[in-house]
């Protein structure tokens, strides 16, 4: 065990015994993947705005938020209030609620392509009516998506993140080469007949933050109509780039939308909206399929969604962005000065560090570990995505902080001579 990962270990005796406790319950210990780590993840017991404390009473910067999701950060007050209210009025009833329309009327108005949505507990559910629609108007079942892509756990999207576990199981999934229009339009030439959608991210999110051209969409959508297939834009992590979505900064109007994560201010949450003509195959009155759930459209995640996006505007939007260069910048500066070979890009308020060269895998795991044992949290695979409730003083500390750990990565002997 390197010095990083001992410290790490040290550091945290009670996460290390909740993980062992874990581990007799849960196989792997926890019901999130992308929330695992080695040797074990750390435990949260409490989380407020910007931070967030573990069982062993030590207290991170959350560079994370839930995966993009806490765009507000932990507990922002408007969220709060909000379902305080809806809480001592009910949770969930079988009949409609007022919050579930206002949010719908919120999104259809910030997203034109959309006329119409219906919400999901998770973005992964929010894929499958995608797909469910897709199949039903082209009769036609197959998928195409991105080498690198993630829409969630759908066994039709694994193949985009983990191909060589999927490989032999799954042939309803075609895989594009991410930004090379020239390799989906090859796939639809040669299978369009049997390809119901075409699913791409506007900014690959899991597949490490790297944005779409517009020329590459736009061939895709092309090529996407012209073959009979439906495109679907999953906007699950890029809704929090613009008003309008990623699709509004990208001049595209995709047949149907993914949304999840944000609009559901910290609750869970997902939906899928688009053209009415699409969108109707739910309609219980003539239904094409049926579409239920026994928590979609509950009050409560959908009073804190209205007020999550509400309270994004424009503004707030832009100062996450300059913030998240100013995060970018003195990440990569420091990096440079102990010669480093990493490089931190940002999209909007997106991060991704990465290690260039050689082992960048280890070097990112032991770099987390490290962020970690200096009390910042990010993703495991280096993501970070900033909340509307930091600030310049507050960057700068996420930079010392991640400066010390990259200090503690370039000290670590064993990386070193790898
Ligand atoms: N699509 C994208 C782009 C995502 O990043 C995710 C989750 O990270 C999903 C879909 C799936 O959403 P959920 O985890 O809510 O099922």
């Amino acid at each position: 065990m390197g010095t990083i990962e001992s410290r790490y270990v040290a550091n945290t005796p009670r996460s290390a015994a909740a993980d062992g406790r874990a581990g007799k319950a849960i196989v792997g210990s926890n019901s999130r993947g992308a929330a695992w780590w080695r040797p074990y993840p750390i435990t949260v017991a409490r989380a407020d705005g910007v931070y967030v404390e573990d069982v062993d009473g030590r207290t991170y910067i959350d560079a994370i938020n839930n995966y993009t999701s806490l765009v507000h950060g932990h507990g922002y007050p408007p969220i709060i209030q909000a379902v305080s209210k809806q809480l001592a009025m009910g949770t969930a009833f079988t009949a409609n609620n007022n919050h579930q329309i206002a949010l719908a009327e919120r999104l259809i108005d910030r997203i034109p392509s959309m006329d119409s949505v219906r919400f999901t507990n998770s973005g992964s559910e929010a894929g499958l009516l995608a797909l469910t629609i897709a199949r039903i108007v082209t009769g036609r079942s197959k998928v195409l998506m991105a080498r690198g892509g993630y829409h969630g756990i759908l066994m039709e999207f694994e193949a985009g993140s983990m191909p060589e576990l999927m490989a032999g199981h799954d042939a309803s999934t075609f895989l594009g080469n991410f930004n090379d229009a020239a390799s989906f339009e090859a796939i639809l030439d040669a299978h369009g007949d049997d390809i119901a959608a075409v699913v791409l991210e506007p900014v690959l999110g899991a597949g490490g933050i790297v944005p779409a051209t517009p020329e590459f969409l736009r061939r895709v959508q092309a090529a996407a109509r012209s073959a009979g297939a439906l495109l679907v834009l999953d906007e699950v992590i890029t809704f929090r780039l613009a008003e309008g979505g990623a699709q509004s900064l990208l001049g595209i109007e995709p047949d149907l939308t993914m949304l999840g994560k944000i609009i559901g201010g910290g609750f869970p949450v997902g939906a899928v909206g688009g053209r009415q003509a699409l969108m109707d195959i739910f309609d219980p009155g003539q239904p094409k399929a049926f579409h239920s759930g026994t928590y979609s459209g509950n009050p409560i995640t959908m009073t804190a969604g209205l007020a999550s996006v509400e309270a994004l505007t424009e503004t707030r939007i832009k100062r996450m962005t300059s913030l998240a260069t100013r995060l970018a910048d003195g990440i990569e500066r420091h990096a440079s000065n102990l010669d480093l070979p990493v490089a931190c890009g940002c999209e909007g308020s997106l991060l991704q560090l990465r290690f260039e060269r050689g082992d960048g895998l280890d070097r990112m795991a032991s770099f987390h570990l490290a962020a970690l044992n200096h009390g910042l949290l990010l993703a495991p695979r280096g993501m970070m995505a900033l909340s509307t409730l930091m600030d310049e003083a507050l960057i700068d500390e996420m930079v010392q902080r991640a400066a010390q750990a990259l200090q503690d990565v370039a000290d670590e002997p064993d990386l070193e001579s790898a």
